[in-house]
């Protein structure tokens, strides 16, 4: 790691702060933002730079969009949070305008993402005993090897990756673990009659943007409805444009049961999270049942009117998908002997390093952080390239360019 004398002395300031008062939950690349417009983000410096990672995918629409800015602004000085105690006039408009925009029955508000995969749990597990029949406490949720849902305790209790859950125990019990992108293993786990549901990203963004073959979902999908098992889609990461199509679900024509969205709905704003579902699912959930403080306030609620608005309004979509095959089709034409795979799907992508040195991945990022632009390894060789949706040609060959620059450090 590059020796933090090298930093000036405003980034140590801020580096220090964190690391004294700070839980050490976090490693982050030594790089302390203040500033953040559009495609870019400026260090404490003054230095501009890409953001390659875009939140995990939560910056969708660009940093500091203007109209949700805007709409954070307005709705701030009026009304902010009654709880769900009272109505307000705003939750009914905002429910209204997602389920149609994404045809379901109803949406249930909440706030980070690992709270939606919360509550879709317990719904899902709710409709097994009160609508599929299953009898008490046996309901089972089908989910996949090196699935990233979040971190919560039942949550990583489903998870294969030992720093999620080692010393965290006991767990959760009620999931059965199977392989990404194998109906096989799918077909198998369905058996169970006791199988309430099969929890799945449609392309698993943490493990390293794994793209699953083409008619995967569909055919997961026509698999739960055989078994009368519920296809729970998590599309926190994979939605609201990031893969090309409003969702990931869309390129196979899929519509889950349960779609869970979070991350951009509030284009970086606060955390806001959506979980859809139809009437038959979602009344199984009687008054004080579920809730959240939080979940469904007014200002959630306007802001996220407003970022899904500007999702469409501006064709973040179509230039996911565009801007997405120029940088895998310009990554490709680089022919870097330190790139062994290229893939993903719109503006969701992936890199995998090839280098003897093991922590080359955080290198080649220490180095494109040096030429301006910011992205993070995941899982040791993996850096994902996701950058907001509206980034432009010129703007994706410029970072090719800083990508091939910062590649050749790796001779050395
Ligand atoms: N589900 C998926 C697919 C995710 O990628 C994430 C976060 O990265 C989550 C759930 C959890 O979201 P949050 O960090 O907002 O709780």
């Amino acid at each position: 790691m590059q020796s933090i004398s090298s930093f000036t002395h405003k980034s140590r300031h801020y580096f220090d702060l964190e690391e004294k008062y700070g839980a050490h939950n976090y490693h982050p690349l030594p790089v302390v933002l203040n500033k953040g417009e559009g495609v870019y983000v400026w260090d404490v410096d003054g230095k501009r730079y890409y953001d390659f990672l875009s939140a995990y995918s939560a910056i969708n629409q660009g940093h500091c969009h203007p109209r949700i800015v805007a709409a954070l602004i307005e709705q701030s000085q009026k009304l902010t949070l009654t709880s769900r105690a009272f109505y307000s006039d705003m939750l009914g408009e905002y429910a209204q305008f997602i389920t149609k925009l994404f045809g379901y029955d109803k949406v249930l508000p909440m706030n980070s993402g690992v709270e939606a995969v919360e509550t879709a749990i317990k719904l899902c597990r709710k409709w097994g005993y009160e609508v599929k029949g299953i009898s008490e406490s046996k309901a089972k949720i089908i989910v996949c090897s090196n699935n990233f849902h979040g971190r919560t305790s039942s949550v990583i209790s489903f998870s294969n990756d030992p720093s999620a859950y080692k010393n965290f125990g006991p767990f959760m019990p009620g999931f059965e673990i199977i392989p990404f992108n194998d109906l096989d293993a799918l077909g198998k786990a369905l058996q169970d009659k006791n199988t309430a549901g099969f929890l799945v990203e449609p392309i698993q963004g943490e493990a390293g943007v794994i793209v699953p073959d083409e008619g995967y979902l569909a055919k997961a999908m026509q698999y739960c409805e055989d078994a009368k098992v519920l296809f729970i889609g998590d599309e926190i990461q994979t939605g609201l444009c990031r893969t090309g199509k409003m969702l990931a679900c869309d390129h196979e024509k899929v519509r889950p049961d349960i779609l869970l969205l979070g991350k951009a709905l509030s284009g970086g704003m606060m955390p806001v999270s959506a979980v859809l579902a139809d009437d038959e699912i979602m009344l199984t959930l009687k008054p004080g049942e579920h809730g959240s403080t939080y979940g469904g306030n007014p200002l959630a609620c306007r802001i996220a009117i407003t970022s899904l608005s500007v999702l469409k309004d501006e064709g973040m979509a179509e230039n996911a998908q565009s801007m997405g095959e120029l940088l895998r089709k310009e990554l490709e034409a680089l022919n870097s002997p330190h790139i062994k795979t290229i893939r993903g799907k719109g503006l969701l992508n992936a890199i995998v390093i090839q280098h003897p040195k093991e922590d080359a991945a955080w290198d080649l990022c220490l180095a494109l952080k040096d030429n301006g632009l910011l992205a993070k390894p995941t899982h040791g060789d993996k850096i994902r390239f996701a950058p907001p949706l509206i980034i432009s040609r010129e703007q994706v060959l410029d970072c090719v360019e800083i990508i091939n620059r910062s590649l050749w450090t790796l001779q050395a």
